[in-house]
């Protein structure tokens, strides 16, 4: 199944999302993580991608959706994957779809981590202080939340009017009890 792992920045969702991928045995998909990957090897698309992401601005869709369209084309992913940071804004999503309607598939699942925005900045900065990504700092982390607010928040409005499964996930509560949760809607039994 084609799971899409929605949330805000710092919404724990790139956490949840590898959780999940191990429970279930199916591949973790970050965009964010690609990109990274892309900088730390300095290519084409890295050096395109590192100042906008730093700016904590969005990628052009167009390279994005190549991006993924490429990652679900390689065999591991036909059982399905967890998506993580993408689709990020309506077009994305509209992209997603028509691709996988080629191929007779669909996103079945839209789990939406519900943070309140005081926990998230808390949360952002934390792991700011841990990992020294260089994008959370105050100034783009306030920018990552306006694009997010803006462009991505929609998305999930898409769904709902697509008819798209959604569950709610409330992410405050310490990572475990999230991931029960997120286990829970998908029907799946916790790793012991
Ligand atoms: P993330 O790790 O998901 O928070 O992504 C880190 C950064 O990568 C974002 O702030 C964007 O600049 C970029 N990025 C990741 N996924 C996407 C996407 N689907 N569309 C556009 N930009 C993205």
């Amino acid at each position: 199944m084609i799971v899409i792992l929605f949330g805000a920045p710092g919404s724990g969702k790139g956490t949840q999302a590898q959780r999940v991928a191990v429970t279930t045995d199916t591949p973790h998909v970050s965009t964010g993580a690609i990109l990274r990957g892309e900088v730390a090897r300095g290519s084409e698309l890295g050096r395109e991608a590192k100042p906008i992401m730093e700016s904590g601005a969005l990628v052009p869709d167009e390279l994005m959706v190549r991006m993924i369209e490429s990652r679900l084309a390689e065999p591991d992913a036909e059982r399905g994957v967890i998506l993580d940071g993408f689709p990020r804004t309506v077009p994305q999503a509209e992209a997603l779809d028509r691709m996988l309607g080629r191929n007779q598939r669909e996103v079945g699942l839209v789990l939406y981590l519900e943070v309140d925005p005081e926990l998230i900045r808390e949360r952002v900065l934390r792991r700011a202080a841990i990992d020294g990504r260089s994008d959370d700092n105050p100034d783009a982390l306030a920018e990552r939340m306006r694009v997010y607010q803006r462009d991505t928040a929609p998305v999930v409005e898409y769904y709902e009017r697509a008819g798209t499964r959604i569950g709610r996930i409330d992410g405050s509560p310490p990572i475990d009890q999230v991931t029960e949760q997120i286990l829970a809607v998908l029907g799946a039994e916790p790793a012991r």
